[in-house]
């Protein structure tokens, strides 16, 4: 080849590089600013209980509380603000794990199996509510065998679960749908789906759900106590199983949020030579 057309495929190849460079400083430019924007609202987020134990103690300090009433309401403010920062602090180290890798623990398990125990632990702690298990058309439910860290898939469910019983009516009933669906491509998903009757999502805040300590109509939301981590550590779950959480309206009103997984069939083999053998 000639000088000049060494030269000129030299050049390319540097111009590419140059380009495929000012990519990768563009994307850890932008993720440097993501996370000056977490420490920020995460700083946020704890100073506001700490200003709040502060500002009782100080008061109790400087004898601004006189009755034992006063003192016995200051200390469980005090005790519930705590609660919230260690709470907060909780997640935060949960989505901070997260962050860092796959999943430690990819085992077969069935997203059925999780259904089913969501259901029973609210029995257990809501026992108002009534909580069913069916299929995604209503139906008896089915498996949903997948392939993933199963304590981390219990808190996706279980987050989700939390949500439907504190931001819809006390009696307001909560459906698990669990089944497996097409996928585009023509493969296959495993599916759990909570799906409640309460008062919904709008849609302006439920294209911000999933955001980190983002929460719909804050005033009423603080009051129920949420760190607006929760939706964000199902999202990172999620997407660290290559699956995929959306959420929709339940038909009749309500928020069904919608957790798809890849299918793994491995679990139901698993599961016919077990009761084979049996
Ligand atoms: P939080 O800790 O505030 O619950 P989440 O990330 O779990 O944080 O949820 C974010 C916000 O989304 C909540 O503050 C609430 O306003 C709204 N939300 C979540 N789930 C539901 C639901 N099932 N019904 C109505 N609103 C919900």
């Amino acid at each position: 080849a000639s000088p000049q057309t060494e030269m000129g495929r030299l050049s390319r190849s540097l111009n590419a590089m140059l380009a495929h460079i000012e990519t990768a400083f563009a994307a850890q430019k932008a993720s440097e600013a993501k996370m000056r924007r977490f420490v920020s609202d995460a700083s946020h987020e704890l100073r506001t209980p700490l200003v709040t134990i502060r500002g009782f103690s100080e008061f109790y300090r400087h004898g601004g509380l006189r009755t034992e009433e006063e003192v016995s309401t200051a200390m469980g403010r005090i005790e519930s603000e705590a609660t919230r920062m260690s709470e907060l602090v909780e997640d935060l180290l949960v989505l901070a794990r997260i962050d860092d890798a796959r999943p430690a623990r990819q085992r077969p398990f069935d997203l059925l199996l999780l259904g089913n125990d969501a259901a029973v632990d609210a029995r257990v702690n809501a026992p108002g509510r009534r909580v069913t298990v069916t299929g995604l058309d209503g139906g008896s439910p089915r498996n949903a065998p997948v392939l993933g860290d199963e304590s981390r898939l219990r808190q996706v469910v279980g987050n989700l679960m939390t949500n439907a019983l504190r931001y819809t009516p006390e009696g307001s009933p909560i459906d698990i749908a669990v089944g497996t669906v097409e996928t585009v491509g023509g493969a296959m998903d495993s599916v759990i789906e909570i799906r409640d009757h309460g008062p919904g999502i709008s849609d302006a805040d439920a294209a911000r759900v999933f955001e980190r300590f983002f929460r719909a109509d804050t005033s009423r939301t603080r009051e129920t106590g949420g760190s607006g981590l929760g939706l964000a550590i199902v999202a990172a779950i999620v997407a660290q199983h290559d699956g995929s959480v959306r959420l929709s309206e339940t038909a009749g009103g309500g928020a069904t949020f919608s957790v798809r997984l890849p299918f793994s069939a491995h679990d139901l083999a698993e599961e016919l030579t077990a009761t084979d053998g049996a």
